[in-house]
């Protein structure tokens, strides 16, 4: 089972998501999140939000431009070195990425490869409204930078103190040479960051480091990712990007291969970014630290994870075929309740008895002020349960006529395929207890 291949048909079956401006034959390395897709990114984002910036008191959030003074770039060195390189095949021309190929021959068409040579990934854009004298900006390539540039306005409209972080969750964008990988490798993404501010010294970057690794790891494990399916991987001095000291990789294990891929870097970016941007700015930069009246450029450890790359990974783990009896399979998306995009779906028993609609309509309008919910009254009762199983939708409530009778209804768990009878009234208890 090419997990993939699985993932990239049930998105598209679903609405999970599509590939970008498909009607006009797409554009490649870009996605469009589709209905179910975009509640599982907010899920997603919301989490990372609440234990990153609501959990810890000495972390606050920001929201930067995307478009920011090319200066910027220059500073923090994306103009000069944020490359990957390329090589072309001389044969059929296909351009590809060195360091991911194995072998000096093209994948394509065995030709001979040339040289590689530093291809720059930052997306250029052009603002002003004289033709000719257009200013050349670039879309952020990295969020982090946004986050630099304000640490002295952070500094001085707030009241944190060392070491204290800033979150930021948002787009970026790079000109990738080889997307692909459905979401994994995009041209267009968001991430979701923490620029963690210490004193600069040893003791204090690794204990920051390894508290943040445990974290980072943590939230994964929380939200449902198998421990086993994860692991750290620290780069070597060559292939650590321009600002890091340390730089570890959370990794993914694709299930159903031995394939790990990159899920979030975890670097110690040491004083590059604000006495880059010190020396660019002619800003002060500095921090002063009241009690011990030392001033010092603050290091920075980092989070940096990516929101389509962390929804295509839980999808992947959550993914499972189940054999339920000879000669029947359903496909399941077992997705923590959090990060479900619906959380319940209510059925009528059938779609012709108002009585049964208008019952089922009323437990839609208590629950939905609470949860993303969901109502389906077309075909049979095990139809629906297999489309919310591909949803991964936790549980089904089903109103049907004993319910007419006692105002009782049946409450199906996705996992388990158990059912429950449970008292109307009750209900909204039940599903609390269960969903938060
Ligand atoms: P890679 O080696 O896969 O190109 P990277 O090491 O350059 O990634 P970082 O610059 O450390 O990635 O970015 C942090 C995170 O942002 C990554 O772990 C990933 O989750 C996400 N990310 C980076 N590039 C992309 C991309 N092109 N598409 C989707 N997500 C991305």
């Amino acid at each position: 089972m090419d997990m993939f291949e699985q993932i990239g048909s049930l998105a598209k079956r679903r609405g999970y998501f599509y590939p970008g401006s498909e009607i006009y034959g797409g554009l490649a390395g870009t996605w469009d999140y589709g209905p179910l897709g975009v509640e599982l990114k907010r899920n997603i984002k919301e989490q990372f939000w609440k234990s990153i910036v609501r959990s810890h008191e000495n972390v606050v959030g920001l929201d930067a431009a995307i478009m920011m003074n090319p200066k910027v770039w220059e500073a923090s060195g994306h103009l000069e070195a944020f490359s990957d390189p390329l090589v072309e095949c001389k044969t059929c021309h296909h351009r590809f990425r060195a360091d991911q190929l194995q072998g000096d021959a093209c994948p394509d068409c065995k030709g001979i490869l040339t040289e590689p040579k530093q291809f720059n990934l930052m997306v250029e854009a052009f603002l002003g409204v004289i033709e000719g004298e257009k200013q050349k900006v670039y879309l952020r390539g990295e969020i982090t930078q946004g986050v630099h540039v304000n640490f002295k306005q952070v500094l001085n409209s707030t009241r944190v103190k060392i070491p204290f972080g800033i979150a930021q969750i948002g787009k970026a964008f790079r000109n990738e040479i080889t997307p692909g990988g459905l979401t994994y490798r995009s041209r267009e993404f968001e991430q979701m960051e923490l620029q963690f501010y210490v004193s600069p010294k040893d003791d204090e970057a690794d204990r920051w480091m390894e508290y943040w690794k445990g974290q980072r790891k943590e939230w994964y494990v929380s939200l449902g990712m198998k421990k086993e399916n994860l692991r750290f991987r620290e780069h070597d001095s060559n292939e650590r990007a321009h600002y890091a000291r340390r730089a570890f990789d959370i990794e993914f294990l694709i299930p159903g291969s031995e394939e790990w891929k990159e899920m979030e870097g975890i670097h110690h970016r040491g004083e590059w970014d604000l006495s880059r941007h010190a020396k660019f700015s002619k800003e002060d930069l500095t921090y002063f630290d009241e009690e011990k009246k030392e001033r010092y450029i603050p290091w920075v450890i980092e989070t940096s994870g990516g929101v389509d790359r962390a929804a295509l990974f839980f999808l992947m783990n959550a993914y499972e075929e189940e054999k339920i009896k000879e000669g029947e399979t359903r496909i399941v998306l077992k997705l923590h309740p959090k990060l479900a995009p619906y959380k319940v779906a209510i059925f009528p028993l059938l779609a012709n008895k108002p009585e049964l609609v208008e019952k089922a309509q009323s437990i839609h309008d208590m629950l939905k002020k609470s949860w993303m919910v969901a109502f389906d009254s077309r075909g049979n009762i095990g139809k629906r349960y297999r489309t919310q199983d591909e949803a991964g939708t936790p549980f089904c409530v089903t109103v049907d006529f004993e319910t007419l009778e006692n105002d009782t209804v049946t409450v199906r768990d996705r996992d388990t395929m158990n059912q429950e009878r449970i008292e109307m009234q009750k209900l909204e208890e039940y599903l609390r207890k269960k969903l938060e």
